[in-house]
């Protein structure tokens, strides 16, 4: 079922005629379910990712145009995808992720709203797919080594607004670049009360500088500052996890003092803790490459239009990958794929991205 609203988006013309072609090479290619199955057989078995569940044996004859295989060994029936990274994937869906390999083994750069215009699949089971395949890529570049990044380095991209995520815009204030006196590393101080709402202990941290300011506000205030530890909430949804304890006149006034003491300031819809009252390790990658911060963030406005905080990790995988056509030469990502290990529908639909976000150490001299 694909939805109308996709129409809205800018299209690029060149680009939907050359994966429209592609998808005509593709098509000739596999004919059919059958043959695309043939071929994801003849790669799994080349790659020496068909094993035996029960005895370990490596030699099958296929039941054919189906999954079905035989061991040899001990003639035990299994599907050849079985612990592959096709491991329980539709039929239908298979071709698809072949069509998407291809794509990506030729670097062509594809969102889930190009991708389901040129295949049969809805946008969310696009957008699953191409999240499934960089969760994929992520453990590569991992392998390959990493440094760490705060995503609030990249809010102008992770917080834009996404058809996953619609209401969320991000406020301007936090779009400041960071400043000199935010790359020294700050010594901070973290506050402990007993939380009302939470029925826990919750901690606010600030800077050391902040310490006596913290120590001067009620628990209602620190409440609402624990509550703001993971960056911007929407004033109404704040209120709600505030617990409705407080009228929504009375909170706000709260907020307002809190504003005064230079803790939050608010920015039309949302509320957000100053630059000032948040303490270091919001900076964690401060000394980032600017050229490679910029490469990232033209990547992702460019063929992503801006992305969830879930899934930054995983654009910024895919920004390695299309970044490194030599590391991931023709081939490699067949190769690759057909060596993984499964990646369950679960683990794609409950991703969700570190603050602390981790870039590639290997990216080409030119670009890094
Ligand atoms: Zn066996």
């Amino acid at each position: 079922m694909k939805s109308p609203k996709n129409k809205k988006r800018r299209i690029d013309d060149s680009k939907e005629k050359l994966l429209a072609e592609k998808r005509r090479q593709f098509d000739q290619a596999y004919k059919n379910l059958e043959a695309g199955e043939d071929k994801l057989y003849e790669w799994l078995s080349l790659a020496g990712s068909i094993i035996c569940k029960r005895c370990e044996g490596n030699e099958f004859t296929r039941c054919d145009g189906t999954r079905n295989i035989i061991c040899l060994k001990c003639q035990s029936r299994q599907s050849f995808t079985s612990k592959t990274f096709f491991h329980k994937m539709k039929r239908a869906t298979t071709l698809e992720y072949l069509f998407l390999l291809t794509l990506l083994d030729e670097g062509i750069e594809v969102s889930a709203s190009e991708f389901e215009r040129h295949s049969s699949v809805a946008y969310s089971t696009s957008l699953n797919m191409i999240k499934k395949c960089a969760i994929v890529i992520d453990k590569k570049m991992q392998e390959a080594g990493t440094r760490l990044a705060h995503c609030v380095l990249f809010e102008e991209i992770v917080f834009r607004r996404s058809k996953e995520t619609p209401a969320r815009e991000h406020p301007r204030s936090e779009q400041k670049p960071v400043s000199a006196e935010q790359t020294s590393q700050a010594v901070s101080v973290t506050k402990t009360f007993a939380s009302v709402a939470k029925k826990q202990l919750r901690t606010v941290t600030v800077p050391v500088n902040m310490a006596k300011k913290v120590d001067s506000l009620s628990d209602v205030e620190l409440e609402i500052l624990s509550l703001l530890e993971n960056g911007p909430m929407l004033l109404d949804h704040l209120h709600y996890e505030f617990g409705n304890r407080l009228s929504f006149r009375d909170f706000t006034s709260k907020l307002s003092s809190l504003a005064i003491k230079d803790f939050v300031a608010d920015n039309g819809l949302y509320v957000v803790r100053t630059k000032k009252s948040m303490a270091s390790p919001k900076i964690v990658g401060a000394n980032l490459n600017p050229r490679l911060k910029e490469s990232l963030i033209f990547f992702i406005r460019n063929s992503y239009q801006g992305i969830s905080q879930k899934a930054s990790q995983l654009y910024f995988a895919l920004h390695w990958f299309y970044m490194n056509r030599t590391a991931w030469r023709k081939g490699k990502v067949f190769d690759t794929f057909m060596r993984s290990s499964p990646v369950t529908d679960k683990e794609v639909l409950n991703y969700v991205s570190d603050q602390v976000l981790r870039i590639s150490k290997t990216y080409n001299k030119c670009s890094a």
